[in-house]
């Protein structure tokens, strides 16, 4: 039971707590939450919130959904936490199947980590370790596009996008890889070979030293929430192929149902030799993550000088997170998710339609369960968050971006008033 009133958990907050992308010297205070329940957050004064981010993502089910809490208490009683070096479990070996089972075809090998960027810092080594273990020493680079979005720490940071990340700040300190230009077919529109005519110069150009395409497929996230066209990945895929260089999918975001389909690549039918899945692994209960590979990956990196994949986390294959993924997949296996998204789609199409007549939005997408009203200008978050909060919603803009991606079992008379409030807030912009 919470000891500290509302005031003095802010109190203690603004003295001592960091929080993602924060400052100490910000007028914008978090607000303490009390707890959270099906699609709502509850504040510690007592305010109920219509949830629109799933926590980034993550929460597809909602909040505290009966069987992965159950799941959660049942593992505690058996087996917190062991290390995964030379131990195996149940809760690991049955996750890392589902995952194969689900993932698109051919990615066989599972490496458990505890975050999405540690899964796509694992999907980069294993991309350079597989090109030295294959004699190709001097493919030390990546290839990526520009507005993409694959975590926060160093290897990650370096391959996202140079403008909307961190580049400039951290320029003598980040990896330099090679940029092409963002997808210029977006979903829906007719793919030409025109499109793709920067990656294959910068292809031509520098294949010799590149040991990967790394994306985020169909879904760009974080880096401007653009959607683009499934036969540019479909060229992207075959791209890789001519010039024998792998491709990572990074579906931290978008794994999982957000677009409709199980998987992003889905929509193009294609399968990468490296993919990452995070963000809804657990349903939104703790944070747990993995990458997946090919038998020839992995193969090619065990066959190498080292003999062993160079990595391996002190919470590896955590069997309580690990036993709550099966829990949230199982609930997504029974297969009620392609109906939910589909229903989500369409409230999000007819509730925020209106913001398209409005002078300060430039545009308005959906896709899956996503819906972006992208403004000509950033948001002022001191003044819009608390606006969201007044609305009765938890919607968290960021840049030119107010978006929403709720929980998949949201009805449709949540969906609306969330939609209402974000079109409400926008015209007051
Ligand atoms: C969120 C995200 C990451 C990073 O995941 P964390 O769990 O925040 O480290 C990487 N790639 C994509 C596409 C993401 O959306």
């Amino acid at each position: 039971m919470a000891q500290l009133t509302p005031e003095q958990i802010s109190n203690l907050d603004q003295q001592h707590v960091w929080h993602p992308y924060s400052s100490f010297t910000s007028p914008l205070a978090p607000f303490p939450v009390a707890s959270t329940s099906g699609v709502r957050i509850t504040l510690a004064d007592g305010r109920e919130l219509i949830d629109g981010m799933a926590s980034w993502w993550s929460a597809v089910h909602g909040y505290g959904h009966p069987k992965l809490k159950q799941a959660a208490h049942d593992q505690i009683e058996t087996m917190s936490h062991v290390m995964f070096g030379g131990l195996t479990h149940e809760p690991a070996v049955t996750l890392c199947e589902k995952l194969v089972k689900l993932a698109p075809q051919g990615l066989n090998k599972v490496f458990i980590s505890d975050s999405g960027s540690v899964a796509v810092e694992v999907a980069i080594k294993m991309a350079f370790q597989y090109s030295l273990s294959q004699g190709n020493k001097q493919k030390n680079k990546l290839l990526t596009v520009k507005n993409g979005y694959h975590g926060d720490t160093f290897a990650t940071m370096a391959t996202c996008d140079p403008v909307n990340g961190m580049h400039h700040m951290f320029e003598n300190v980040l990896s330099k890889h090679i940029f092409a230009q963002a997808p210029q077919c977006l979903f829906g529109e007719q793919f030409e070979e025109h499109h793709i005519a920067d990656v294959k110069q910068k292809l031509e150009t520098h294949h010799a030293s590149i040991a990967a395409i790394i994306l985020e497929p169909i879904v760009q996230g974080a880096g401007g929430m653009r959607f683009y066209s499934p036969d540019y990945l479909k060229r992207i895929r075959e791209l890789c192929d001519e010039y024998k260089i792998l491709l990572i999918a990074d579906e931290i975001a978008t794994g999982f149902g957000r677009t409709g389909k199980m998987f992003a690549c889905e929509h193009a039918g294609i399968s990468p030799d490296i993919l990452c899945v995070g963000k809804a692994l657990t349903g939104g209960f703790m944070s747990l993550a993995a990458t997946l590979c090919t038998d020839k990956v992995a193969k090619g990196i065990c066959e190498g000088e080292a003999g062993v994949f160079m990595h391996g986390p002190t919470f590896m294959g955590n069997p309580l997170a690990c036993a709550v993924a099966n829990a949230s997949l199982d609930v997504l296996m029974e297969g009620h998710w392609p109906a939910q998204v589909a229903k989500i789609q369409t409230g999000l199409e007819k509730g925020l339609a209106p913001a398209r007549a409005l002078s300060q939005v430039k545009d308005v997408r959906v896709l899956g369960a996503i819906g972006v009203i992208e403004l000509h200008e950033p948001v002022h978050m001191p003044t819009v968050q608390p606006m969201f909060v007044e609305e009765g919603v938890w919607v968290r803009p960021f840049g030119k971006l107010v978006y929403v991606l709720p929980p998949f079992i949201i009805n449709e008379d949540d969906l609306a008033f969330l939609t209402n409030a974000m079109v409400k807030v926008v015209s007051k912009l």
